[in-house]
């Protein structure tokens, strides 16, 4: 035996149309009043996706059918459950669309219906009620040769939340057009008042969007430099030092040999001297390192890096840098060797522009 429904007074009513698609609660077909109230049934503000929304109404107005039905054969459960047709689909689009625009605007339907037509929605954008309920904007492109849903689109309000998932879905759909784009697609079928402003609101939510048209981090002003780099000193006072890559020379015998440039800058005047090394050994650096005091005044300070980069020139300099000779040397004759942090080459810069 089959159960006996409850009949519930305040429950809200809802269309059902047949397997041939006749509407069978209502006739003629009113979705101003039969419709009314589909948001009560399905909580909008669940929904991401119109897509979603639309094809789980169509699944709820499905069972709903199925339950009424009279014929026993239709209340068996299918074994698969059967994919949704077009049909359905727009039909739960128009049930929507009918329950947005009944609760939002309920003044200008009631307005309408009485041919007053005095309430200032109406007359600005020369509303109407077609003959299936919906209300639809008049305009003045009446003889345009454009389909009669473009000259008479649809009203919808811009504070709805079906309205923000008909406008991200028209987005997507457009594969993530752009405000103009967005608004022209639109308007072939809803008139949204202030869209322009909503369409913006919304686009900058997108966050493929944002990944597209956003701006790079903007790096922060350099700071001052340094004392040391602008103090008023003789030349070499404060230097960089740091080696080229390899280069290949050839010697008396003409055989090509692997050499490699020192060099040191001064760090206020920026004065450079070149030398020579056949490699990148400590007595080279040494040698180089003699000849550059021996034309220029001893620095005070030297700078290096750590050699912490990824060549093989680099890590030979790490290794000179290392030896305790090397420091003792330099200590000796008054030099303060000092080393930029690690993993910092920014500090560097003075010399490797030079290099
Ligand atoms: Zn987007």
């Amino acid at each position: 035996m089959l159960p006996s429904w409850q009949v519930d007074e305040n429950a809200v009513l809802l269309t059902t149309i047949d397997e041939q698609g006749n509407d069978r609660n209502s006739s003629p077909f009113n979705p101003t009043q039969s419709l009314y109230g589909i948001h009560n049934v399905i909580d909008i503000n669940k929904f991401s996706r119109y897509k979603t929304l639309l094809r789980v109404t169509a699944y709820v107005k499905r069972f709903i059918n199925r339950c009424k039905s009279r014929h026993r054969s239709m209340r068996k459960c299918p074994s698969k459950l059967e994919p949704l047709n077009v049909l359905e689909l727009q039909d739960a689009s128009r049930m929507w669309l009918h329950s947005c625009q009944s609760t939002y605007y309920e003044a200008e339907i009631t307005n309408l219906k009485s041919n007053e037509k005095r309430l200032t929605l109406v007359k600005q954008l020369r509303l109407f009620l077609d003959e299936d309920g919906y209300i639809r904007c008049g305009g003045r492109i009446h003889n345009a040769p454009l389909t009669e849903l473009t000259k008479f689109p649809y009203l919808l309000p811009n504070k709805h939340p079906l309205t923000r998932l008909i406008v991200l879905d028209a987005h997507e759909t457009q594969l993530h057009a752009g405000t103009s784009a967005l608004i022209t697609h639109l308007r072939q079928i809803y008139w949204i008042p202030a869209l322009r402003q909503y369409v913006q609101s919304l686009l900058r939510t997108c966050t493929q969007c944002r990944k597209v048209t956003g701006r790079p981090y903007a790096a922060p002003d350099p700071p001052p430099l340094p004392k040391m780099r602008v103090q008023d000193a003789p030349p070499f006072t404060v230097t960089g030092v740091d080696f080229t890559g390899a280069l290949y020379v050839r010697n008396r015998n003409d055989a090509e040999k692997k050499a490699y440039i020192c060099l040191f800058t001064c760090a206020s005047t920026r004065a450079v001297q070149l030398e020579v090394v056949p490699d990148l050994s400590e007595e080279s650096f040494i040698q180089a390192f003699r000849r550059f005091t021996c034309r220029n005044s001893l620095p005070r300070i030297l700078v290096s890096d750590n050699a912490t980069t990824f060549n093989a020139a680099a890590n030979s300099i790490q290794l000179l840098l290392r030896s305790v000779t090397i420091q003792d040397t330099f200590h000796s004759q008054g030099t303060e060797w000092r080393f930029i942090p690690k993993r910092a080459p920014w500090f560097d810069g003075w010399w490797e522009r030079m290099i």
